[in-house]
């Protein structure tokens, strides 16, 4: 069986089944009676859910809709929703002069069936000279060298995308071909070709192809073409999962781990690692009882073009920063190769020492180089305190595997997940201590 696992000695099987497989979503693959030995096996598994992949079960959290998430370790939940869409497609067809080219649907992008002549853009000054509307237009060269931010993300969005987006958007040609070739900036810098639009609130359709097909492309420039782009946006809605405990005092600690995994991808280490790290952290935390509160936020929409929990989040907590003792995120954590990596970002002096003597403990974790790419970003743009765990060979990761259908269990390393889930007890037992007025109270685990 390849599975990331553990093993929890457990009282009552009943009521922890009826937790991990009806609140959380889980999966029963096996119960194994052993009645000599007095004792049972149920194997339960939550990456079988993530590694069957689609929309729907990404953005819709897989831990389930329901309020009692994480009651069964004693923590109040609240999921509250948003909006977004489901996407679904099955194909698409482009021919030129009864010439047929390869092409692959953009994620998220609308269906059309265009029949209009091919015009071809290399430069931003090209695409702004150009009549394109009612037409296919073939994207490639300088144009089509990096991805495109969506025109709604957040939090980094270039000028110059944006004036790309919106050149596009209003002179309403009729669909897009991309032609790209590796993107050394992206997430998964090795996918060849690139989708240069992954983005559900662009309004014009788009196909992604090779430079070599897009050079063959390019002769036909004039010519007819006929594009099918068969894809659909449904209306749907998602939830953050946000589980509270503790906190009589005025001050908390929130701990981020991101449930989504990227469109047609596992997800096994971007981001079931760090959910796992947080489920395993909720369990230990079962009797803890300080007044320093803890807020665990399985996030939703990390890597969904518009990400709409961290949106939401953001609205829910405006105001309210200033009550954040520490900020940690747990993202991509766990990779079997090197170890896990901690980085600090606006820690105050009474913070930081022990954060580095608390993890340095732990001989499976290492400092390691800042990096601005997951959700800890939202809370230095609030200038809360905060700390990111994730993997130490992250650029090799982020390279190879992340956001890649390579991203399988077999990538992360269960022991190091349960390391950190440790380490992040011990860390808030001791701000625990520190901060909040009563100690917390002693755990069997
Ligand atoms: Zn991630």
């Amino acid at each position: 069986m390849r599975l990331l696992h553990t093993m929890l000695r457990v009282a009552d099987l009943d009521r922890a089944l009826a937790f991990y497989v009806d609140t959380l979503g889980m999966t029963l693959f096996r119960r194994e009676e052993y009645p000599t030995g007095g004792f049972t096996l149920a194997f339960v598994g939550i990456l079988s859910a993530l590694v069957q992949g689609g929309l729907v079960r990404r953005i819709i959290p897989l831990i389930g809709e329901r309020r009692a998430l994480l009651a069964g370790f004693g923590f109040a939940v609240e999921t509250p929703p948003f909006d977004c869409i489901d996407w679904v497609e099955s194909g698409a067809d482009l021919a030129v002069d009864g010439v047929a080219f390869q092409v692959k649907v953009s994620a998220f992008t609308l269906g059309c069936e265009a029949r209009a002549p091919l015009v071809v853009i290399s430069t931003v000054a090209e695409l702004e000279a150009a009549d394109i509307a009612g037409k296919v237009v073939l994207l490639r060269g300088e144009i089509a060298q990096g991805q495109l931010m969506p025109k709604n993300f957040p939090f980094y969005n270039p000028d110059e995308h944006q004036h790309i987006i919106h050149l596009l958007e209003t002179r309403r040609p009729q669909a897009i071909v991309a032609a790209t070739a590796r993107d050394p900036d992206m997430v998964g810098s090795g996918v060849y070709p690139f989708p240069l639009f992954e983005d559900g609130d662009f309004a014009v359709p788009s196909v992604y192809m090779t430079d070599e097909e897009g050079e063959r492309l390019a002769g036909y420039a004039g010519r007819e073409a006929t594009l099918a782009i068969r894809a659909q946006r449904i209306p749907a809605a998602g939830c953050n999962v946000v589980a509270r405990k503790g906190g009589s005092g005025q001050r908390r600690i929130v701990l981020f781990a991101h449930i989504d995994a990227r469109l047609g991808t596992p997800g096994a280490s971007d981001n079931a690692s760090g959910t796992v790290v947080m489920l395993l952290l909720a369990e230990l935390l079962t009797d803890y009882a300080g007044d320093l509160g803890i807020e665990i936020v399985a996030m939703n929409g990390e890597d969904y073009f518009s990400n709409p929990g961290e949106q939401q989040w953001l609205a829910h907590n405006a105001g309210r920063f200033g009550d954040i003792l520490l900020g940690i995120n747990v993202d991509d954590v766990g990779y079997r190769k090197g170890r896990v990596a901690y980085s600090l970002y606006d820690c105050p002096a009474e913070i930081d020492p022990v954060v580095r003597e608390i993890f340095a403990g732990y001989p499976g974790l290492v400092e390691g180089p800042l990096w601005y790419q997951g959700d800890h970003s939202i809370l230095l743009l609030n200038q809360a305190p905060a700390v990111a765990l994730t993997s130490e060979e992250l650029a090799e990761l982020m390279a190879e595997i992340t956001h890649t259908p390579r991203d399988t269990v077999d990538v992360v390393d269960p022991a190091k997940l349960v390391e950190v889930a440790l380490a992040l007890y011990n860390l808030l037992q001791r701000l625990s201590e520190d901060f909040g007025s009563r100690r917390t109270a002693p755990n069997s685990l």
